[in-house]
């Protein structure tokens, strides 16, 4: 089973799930499916 990165739409094998904030101010929380790479961004970006 493989998944769908939700940022790059490239198909992961491994497969990150992640709370993304969506709307008015981050309001919306969502969890969305992130490859290895995409995933490292994100947690790069959290770090700021
Ligand atoms: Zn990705």
């Amino acid at each position: 089973m493989s998944y769908t990165c939700h940022f790059c739409e490239h198909e992961s094998e491994s497969a990150h799930s992640v709370t993304v904030y969506e709307g008015d101010g981050g309001s919306e929380e969502r969890l969305e499916l992130l490859c290895d790479e995409c995933y490292e961004d994100w947690l790069l970006s959290l770090k700021g």
